[in-house]
């Protein structure tokens, strides 16, 4: 099976903070949105939203390091390039041992690509998360061979986590996450709960002119602005370039990126206050 870090392209040491600009650029840039026609980028986004399920959650980060790859396939197989092995496989036990464990579900992590004027306006969206797959265990057909029901799926199917229509507030901007509690991977047992289904906005920048410089502004979350951290910057040319935020930097503030904008000239980028907290949304299932 494939490293659940390898398929993010980080290191195991990776922070929270990193593994996350890790998994929101592949997220971004292999969004069925921006590659039309590639069935292969869906099935690479679904690996890598299914490895950034585990490792962005510390205790199934943690039960995944602690029995390596090996171990791990046995409740996370990201080879079968589809999502989700079921939840009981992958799920961590809480509460006193019993016969059957209470398996609390996974959150779900997904991308929403949204236009400058969409976040702007809100609105009702739709998000992919997980589509249905061709159980693995029967072929398809629902039968096992000794001509039973197959236990693992309804008629040859296994149930994604499907597609979810979104109510995006006005004036979103990049970075900050939609949270549909509940909505994510189910757990299993009595009284386990499901994860959440969060959706990270990710809004196409808009570069404005000010004499020779450009200008764009970026989403920095209340807590980097007070404590520091880094930002990713994608300018208008060329590769995005990470930039370091000292901490207590005020919203409004500039920061002069030399030569990164068109025909060598400076990219001003004006931080953006976000807040840290996800925001609560209604979604319903299509
Ligand atoms: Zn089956």
């Amino acid at each position: 099976m494939s490293d659940l870090y390898v398929i993010l392209g980080v290191d195991r040491t990776v922070d929270a903070a990193a593994l996350k600009r890790a998994w929101r650029d592949l997220a971004r840039r292999l969004h069925p949105d921006r590659n039309p026609g590639d069935p292969s980028a869906g099935s690479r986004l679904a690996e890598v939203n299914a490895a950034y399920d585990v490792l962005s959650d510390p205790e199934r980060r943690a039960q995944y390091d602690r029995y390596g790859a090996d171990a791990a396939s046995a409740f996370f197989d990201p080879s079968t390039a589809e999502p989700l092995a079921p939840a009981e496989q992958r799920g961590i036990r809480t509460g006193p041992v019993r016969a059957r464990p209470v398996l609390h579900g996974a959150d779900a992590n997904v991308v929403l690509l949204l236009s400058a004027l969409q976040a702007s306006r809100g609105g009702v969206h739709t998000v992919e998360v997980e589509p249905d797959r061709v159980c693995d265990g029967c072929g398809g057909t629902g039968l096992r061979r000794t001509g039973r029901l197959c236990g693992k799926c309804e008629r040859g199917v296994i149930k994604g986590l499907g597609s979810w229509r979104v109510q995006v507030p006005r004036g979103i901007a990049s970075g900050q996450v939609l949270l549909a509690t509940g909505r994510g991977h189910p757990g299993s047992g009595r009284g386990a709960r499901s994860g959440d289904l969060r959706i990270t906005v990710d809004v196409e920048p808009v570069y404005t002119t000010e004499g020779l410089d450009r200008v764009v502004r970026v989403p920095a979350e209340e807590s980097v602005l007070a404590h520091g951290g880094v930002l990713e910057v994608q300018p208008p040319v060329g590769e995005a370039v990470r930039i370091r935020i000292k901490p207590q930097t005020r919203p409004g503030q500039r920061i002069r990126l030399r030569g990164k904008a068109e025909a060598g000239r400076d990219l001003l980028v004006e931080l953006q206050s976000i807040p840290d907290a996800p925001i609560p949304v209604d979604v319903v299932r299509i």
